[in-house]
């Protein structure tokens, strides 16, 4: 294999806002493994709370460019090679590992899911989701993408209750709140009945991620299901979920790719948990892996590319939701624009 790398700051079509931060564009790294006149693309974005920039991804990358130059045997056979070198870049591994396996379905002819045996007659449509900002600018931004059949609505404001009371009279749609690690049990518990009341399906990650003891309480006491997001990064951690969360939030840039989130899922599975995969800002390119995952989930948030102003690749795409597969083999993935050097200054 050949390996590229191009670098992107993604454009977003509005400032996105979380309990923790804001961003108006989001930086992106795409991976290209090409072999026998074929391209596979793989996609990590930069994280603040997880602590990768572009530049230490591409470094990672370069590391092991000689073990990519191999032929493409099998994908999982790659991320286990790979994975002693870059066990402390999950998102490098993840970029790597979607490119292979685009890559691998490109070569054989076939969409992953396909090859994984899978069928998409059954699949969970994505969510919509809506960052925090003023009331009357949240309901416009729900109002823009209407006719989505579920919203995740982000929460971690002193106006939480108000902010989905509020929404709910626009839609009857199902509704989901994350509060990105921003409320205290007691919090957690009080707004669950409310919240319940409101039409939401679930609560994602309530409190902070270490909170254990806090976090069974509330999985406990609360009226509606917690789903575990950073309290769940890594294989190791899903045995961990089971008994205190009733689902986990798979992200693949987070446990370093579809191969281990494969494991993870089947895993979750015999733990009784429910499973979602969630994605970041991401492009086209991120998301047509993620959809390859579809037939084993429950859940998904995948809007990640709607939420940009400019897209650099086709692929997977969502319409109010459902998802729709292009007639392209591996995760589908066409990269329709020209990146820069990660590495050049
Ligand atoms: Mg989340």
């Amino acid at each position: 294999m050949q390996l590229r790398l191009h670098a992107f700051d993604l454009p977003l079509a509005h400032t996105f806002t979380i309990s923790r931060e804001s961003i108006t564009s989001q930086p992106t790294l795409i991976v290209e493994l090409e072999q026998d006149g074929q391209s596979g693309y793989g996609e990590a974005t930069s994280n603040q709370y997880y602590g990768f920039t572009i530049e230490r991804m591409a470094r990672d990358l370069i590391g092991v460019r000689p073990q990519l130059e191999a032929t493409l045997r099998e994908p999982g056979e790659l991320w286990s090679q790979l994975r002693p070198a870059l066990k402390d870049d999950p998102f490098a591994l993840c970029a790597v590992d979607q490119a292979a396996h685009d890559l691998w379905g490109k070569l054989k002819g076939q969409p992953n899911y396909k090859l994984w045996g899978l069928s998409t007659e059954k699949i969970p449509a994505s969510d919509y989701t809506i960052g925090i900002d003023a009331i009357e600018t949240m309901v416009a931004k729900m109002n823009e993408f209407s006719g989505w059949p579920i919203y995740k609505i982000k929460l971690g404001t002193e106006r939480d209750i108000e902010i989905v009371r509020e929404l709910r009279k626009h839609t009857s749609a199902v509704f989901r709140v994350d509060a990105n690690c921003g409320w205290t049990a007691e919090q957690a518990i009080a707004y669950s009945v409310e919240l319940k009341g409101l039409g939401v399906e679930f609560i994602e990650q309530p409190l902070k991620a270490d909170r254990w003891e806090d976090l069974a309480r509330v999985g406990r006491e609360s009226a509606l299901p917690i789903i575990a997001d950073e309290s769940c990064i890594v294989e190791s951690d899903v045995a961990r979920c089971a008994g205190v969360f009733q689902g986990i939030n798979i992200k693949l840039v987070k446990c370093g790719g579809l191969t281990p989130a494969r494991r993870m899922i089947a895993e979750a599975r015999k733990l009784g948990l429910k499973v979602m995969v969630g994605c970041m800002t991401e492009s086209t390119v991120g998301i047509s892996a993620i959809a390859q995952l579809l037939p084993l989930l429950d859940y998904v948030d995948m809007d990640g590319a709607v939420l940009l102003a400019e897209d650099v690749a086709m692929g997977v795409r969502l319409e109010r939701g459902r998802c729709v597969f292009p007639d392209v083999a591996g995760n589908g993935v066409k990269l329709i624009r020209t990146g820069r050097d990660p590495l050049a200054q």
